[in-house]
C-alpha cells in the first residue's frame, strides 16, 4: 500500500497552474495590476494545491491527516520548503467533508 503512493505523485507545479486556471480565469487584469495582487493570487493558487495534495495523499495512504508527516509529504510532491508553514496550517485544518469544495 505504501509504495503505491509515489506512482500517483502529482506535481506541485502543474496543480498551481490548473489552480490559476480553474479559480482565477477572471482575474488576470488583477494579476498583472500590483505586486499585492499577484502575490495573493500565488498564495492561493499555492493552497488549493497544497490542499489537494493533502487529499490525496490522505486518499491513498489511508492515513490520517494527524498521522502525516509533512517532510516527507513535501519532498514527496516537490513542494518548496519555503512553502512549510502553509503546509502545516493545510494539514492541521484538514478535515474530509472539505473534499467537495
Ligand atoms: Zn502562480
Amino acid at each position: 500500500m505504501s509504495n503505491r503512493y509515489p506512482e500517483r505523485v502529482q506535481n506541485f507545479a502543474t496543480l498551481h497552474e490548473i489552480e490559476h486556471i480553474t479559480k482565477q480565469h477572471d482575474q488576470s487584469v488583477l494579476y498583472t495590476a500590483t505586486v499585492q495582487a499577484r502575490m495573493e493570487m500565488e498564495a492561493e493558487a499555492n493552497n488549493g494545491a497544497i490542499r489537494q495534495l493533502v487529499q490525496d495523499y490522505v486518499d491513498i495512504t489511508g492515513l490520517e491527516p494527524e498521522e502525516l508527516n509533512y517532510i516527507t509529504f513535501m519532498k514527496q510532491n516537490g513542494i518548496s520548503f519555503d512553502y512549510v508553514e502553509k503546509v502545516k496550517e493545510v494539514i492541521g485544518s484538514y478535515s474530509p467533508t472539505s473534499k467537495t469544495n
